[in-house]
């Protein structure tokens, strides 16, 4: 379906809970969140009637997120039945990676072509800093267990922030030389809930390049990072800034949260309710949506924090 502004939306995020394994600094208050009541959130009827009324507008691609969707029971059988929604072309997944051993095998055949692991750092003890409880051995063994049930793409996605990981760049880069897969830096975004972070926190996505001389630039592939590849790499380096460089205007997605609420723009607090609604009714409501999604998101940096009014755990990314 086309928007007002004439943006043709054909992707959505939906996310499968709020809750989650980790939790990471930029992203989620060190306590957790207050556990909704199950009434509150979509069921995995309403969550698929959900996906077969936005693909009845046109939505093609699905990404599954969250919080981390691994940790829902009944993660297998959502993409199970996702993935075979008529107009569904591509089910993607969004992942810490921290289950993946168990269920990269399971995901992969019931559907699921691609995978986005997020990986901020090589440094153990940085990701116990990063994430408050993790270990980057079980992210690890989760990339290697995707990386064996041959994903049609892997993708990982680092968040940059000045003073933690800018200092990793070549690392994280590198290892695009070794193994066939992405490796892509996101500027960090001003949610609510990572106020840990002052204003050096928020370095440009161009900062990747200073520190990258011979990496050479690549066509875009549709997406909305900028791409780049290391001499004889395998996989490619990818630039995503919505900070320095927001890329509103090529914007084809909605996301879908786990309590049901359409988000038509990340940064907006604007939100359409499909809780309850029968079939006829959640098409009616994303149509609407859809038409008014936001031109733009507005500034974004320290100063100008997001409007959105949650969590990125409670969006999904
Ligand atoms: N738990 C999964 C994961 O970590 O990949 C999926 C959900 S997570 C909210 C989705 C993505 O949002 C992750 O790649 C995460 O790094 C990113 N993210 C979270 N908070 C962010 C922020 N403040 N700025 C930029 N990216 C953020
Ligand atoms: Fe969890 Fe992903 Fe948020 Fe980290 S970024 S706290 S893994 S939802």
């Amino acid at each position: 379906m086309i928007d007002q502004c004439g943006r043709e939306i054909n992707y959505m995020r939906m996310s499968v809970t709020e809750l989650c394994n980790l939790r990471c600094r930029y992203c989620m208050p060190a306590e957790g969140i207050v556990k909704k009541s199950h009434d509150e959130m979509l069921t995995e009827d309403e969550m698929i009637r959900a996906v077969q009324a936005a693909a009845s507008l046109g939505i093609r691609k699905l990404r599954i997120t969250g919080g981390e969707p691994l940790i829902k029971k009944n993660i297998v059988s959502i993409c199970r039945r996702a993935a075979s929604v008529p107009g569904i072309e591509e089910l993607c997944i969004t992942t810490n990676g921290i289950l993946l051993p168990s269920l990269a095998g399971p995901l992969r055949e019931v559907g699921v072509k691609r995978l986005n692991i997020s990986l901020d750092t090589l440094d153990p003890e940085k990701y116990r800093y990063i994430s408050r409880c993790g270990e980057l051995s079980q992210a690890i063994d989760g990339i290697h267990a995707a990386l064996a049930e041959g994903f049609e793409k892997i993708k990982l996605n680092a968040v940059l922030i000045g003073g933690f990981n800018d200092d990793e760049i070549p690392a994280l880069a590198e290892l695009t030389r070794r193994y066939p897969l992405d490796m892509r830096f996101i500027e960090l975004m001003p949610m609510d809930g990572n106020r840990d972070f002052g204003p050096d926190a928020y370095i440009p996505c161009t900062t990747v390049l200073d520190k990258l001389p011979e990496a050479v630039s690549e066509a875009a592939d549709g997406g909305v990072a900028r791409l780049y590849r290391l001499p004889g790499a395998l996989g490619r380096i990818g630039l995503i800034s919505p900070v320095s460089a927001h890329f509103c205007a090529a914007c084809n997605r909605i996301r879908l949260t786990a309590d049901g609420k359409l988000k038509p723009c990340l940064h907006s607090g604007d939100e359409y309710s499909l809780k309850g609604l029968d079939d006829a009714g959640m098409v009616r409501e994303i149509e609407r949506a859809i038409w008014r999604k936001p031109s733009w998101h507005g500034e974004l940096d320290a100063a100008n924090r997001s409007r959105s009014g949650r969590n990125m755990n409670q969006i999904g990314g």
